[in-house]
């Protein structure tokens, strides 16, 4: 019996579809792509802010990928956690309004009594627990967050034989987070009836 001629077209009709694809995913992939010029854009096609994580697009990391990121890591250590810890928290107070919300003042006490149960340092959350406990969270305004913020971080300091830092210059250490329009402001900002 005589062969299909459609056979041979459909199988190079097949080959070109798959040189396509793989064309296409090579590029979409490569690292001078404009959708990947920073780290965000590896995991999606575009602004992750724009996007839901379950979007039909959202590309996860390759294999490759993951290695090559990982080269060079090490596990994280006690003081480097602790820096990263205190970046966040002095930024947290610099960003934190002069009549927060209830919610707000509610907000940072639980972050404290959950770092005190949660940081992933034995040894300094319990140590952070009883500093809480000899220094309740003083949140009522940004000047008084911020000032109490640096008098338990000294606390944490003078523990471990540190310098204190001078307090009246924790505005000029620690700024806001640089961000267009305010849209780094915390949420409930700029609530104007904040009790
Ligand atoms: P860090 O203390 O991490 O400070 C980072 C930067 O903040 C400094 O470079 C300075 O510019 C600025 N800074 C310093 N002091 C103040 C201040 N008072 N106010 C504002 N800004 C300041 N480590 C332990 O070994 N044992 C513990 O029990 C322990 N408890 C911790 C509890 C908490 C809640 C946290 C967040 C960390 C804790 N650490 C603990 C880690 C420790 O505090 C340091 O982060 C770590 O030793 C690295 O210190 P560092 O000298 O690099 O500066």
């Amino acid at each position: 019996m005589s062969e299909n001629p459609f056979l041979g077209l459909f199988q190079n009709l097949e080959k070109i579809s798959n040189s396509i694809q793989t064309h296409l995913s090579t590029f979409i992939a490569r690292p001078g792509n404009p959708s990947q010029t920073d780290n965000n854009a590896l995991f999606s096609f575009s602004s992750p802010s724009k996007q839901s994580a379950s979007s039909a697009n959202f590309r996860t990391f390759r294999p490759e990928e993951v290695l090559k990121k990982a080269q060079g890591a090490a596990p994280v250590t006690k003081e480097e956690l602790g820096r990263a810890t205190w970046t966040f928290l002095h930024t947290l107070a610099a960003q934190y309004p002069d009549k927060p919300t209830r919610q707000q003042k509610k907000d940072v006490k639980e972050l404290m009594a959950i770092l005190s149960r949660m940081y992933p340092c034995q040894e300094c959350a319990d140590h952070f627990k009883e500093i809480l406990r000899a220094n309740p969270v003083q949140a009522g305004s940004h000047a008084e967050f911020s000032q109490w913020l640096c008098h338990v971080h000294n606390v944490v300091n003078r523990s471990l034989g540190k310098l204190a830092f001078p307090c009246e210059r924790v505005d000029a250490r620690w700024g806001k987070l640089e961000c267009e329009l305010r849209t780094c402001d915390l949420q409930g900002t700029l609530t104007k009836f904040g009790d």
